[in-house]
């Protein structure tokens, strides 16, 4: 797959599960801003009845964090530059809110792209559209939605004797009514001049990550739930920048197999990061420390494991790779 170098690729995490304003990050890999110092120092509140304090910082330009994910994309080549969505965490008022905290630019943004049908994941996909599309001033021409066309009526999960149902992603027709264009896609495919890869559905190759244990898919035709373990449709976004730079939703496939397949799919080049869900946070402490080490062998220079990582894989990347744990927490802007 023909895949742009970049010159520079930008990550503004919008949601994630954390907040952490004042941990800088450990490795100069990547230059970190959103945190209370920048924060601090580009604040727009100018004051001058405090001595020789000359700007305020408000606690309502802080992020908030949510169970879920979302990250604009901005990658530059030479005087081009191209921007995507890569999902809109669980609930409108968060990504609207956290958009406004960050003044983010949502004009530049492309294309969006859903990495699966996931409630923590769609939930502001709908508000994040029409939020969009008000800030391009057109209403008339459409925000393509890269999407995997097997959109489960419902997702839950079995828990014992109990089926727990999920809120409904947003319909196709509810996302083109917001100002979308659906555009469906199972396979590998590149979009805006090739600076962005979409995967096709993930190759499960490792023995230990099995997918979503206790997944269900409701189908309203049949009336019924159905086992939905392996979430097929979830899909990564790859960039290449020094190597490549590969964004996961959930890792429902397994980060090494979301990883080894990011590399398969970029005609083997050096893997330089993986940002998002590493869906580690209720592993086993066997199949973690397998997932690291295989993680390890791949030799990225930085992992920004956020969303469904969970505390203690960071614990044990930070143990088995030290230097290169990077923090994806909510408000940050990271340059790659
Ligand atoms: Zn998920
Ligand atoms: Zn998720």
């Amino acid at each position: 797959m023909p895949l742009t170098e970049l010159d520079t690729l930008t990550a503004l995490i919008i949601i994630d599960n954390e907040l952490d304003p004042l941990s800088p990050p450990s490795p100069d890999t990547v230059q970190i801003s959103g945190l209370m110092g920048t924060l601090a120092t580009q604040s727009p509140h100018h004051i001058d009845d405090r001595g020789k304090a000359t700007r305020e910082i408000r606690m309502e330009d802080i992020c908030c964090s949510a169970h879920g994910l979302s990250i604009l994309v901005t990658g530059t080549k030479g005087e081009k530059s191209h921007s995507v969505l890569f999902d809109a965490g669980p609930e409108p008022e968060i990504w609207e809110r956290n958009v406004n905290r960050l003044r983010a630019d949502l004009g530049s943004i492309e294309v969006v792209q859903l990495s699966h049908w996931h409630r923590d994941h769609s939930g502001g996909l709908t508000r994040a559209l029409e939020l969009i599309t008000a800030a391009k001033g057109d209403s008339q021409s459409k925000v393509p939605v890269d999407l995997h066309p097997s959109r489960p009526d419902y997702r839950g999960m079995a828990i014992g004797p109990h089926i727990i149902s999920l809120q409904a992603d947003p319909s196709f027709a509810e996302i083109e009514a917001a100002g979308g264009a659906v555009d469906t896609h199972d396979e590998t495919h590149t979009i805006l001049d090739d600076f962005f890869l979409v995967s096709g559905e993930i190759p499960r190759q490792t023995t230990y990550e099995n997918g979503l244990k206790g997944g269900m898919r409701f189908d309203a035709d049949e009336g019924d739930w159905f086992t939905d373990e392996v979430i097929a449709d979830e899909r990564f976004l790859m960039c290449n920048v020094k190597g490549l730079v590969v964004f996961t939703g959930c890792s429902h496939a397994g980060v090494v197999n979301c990883s080894r397949h990011a590399v398969e799919t970029g005609d083997d080049a050096p893997l330089y990061a993986v940002v998002g869900g590493f869906h580690l946070a209720n592993s086993s402490a066997v199949d973690t420390e397998r997932a690291v080490r295989d993680l390890q062998r791949l030799d990225p220079a930085v992992l920004l494991p956020g969303h469904c990582s969970g505390w203690r894989a960071k614990f044990a990347i930070e143990r088995i790779m030290p230097g290169s744990l990077v923090p994806c927490t909510v408000g940050t802007r990271i340059v790659f």
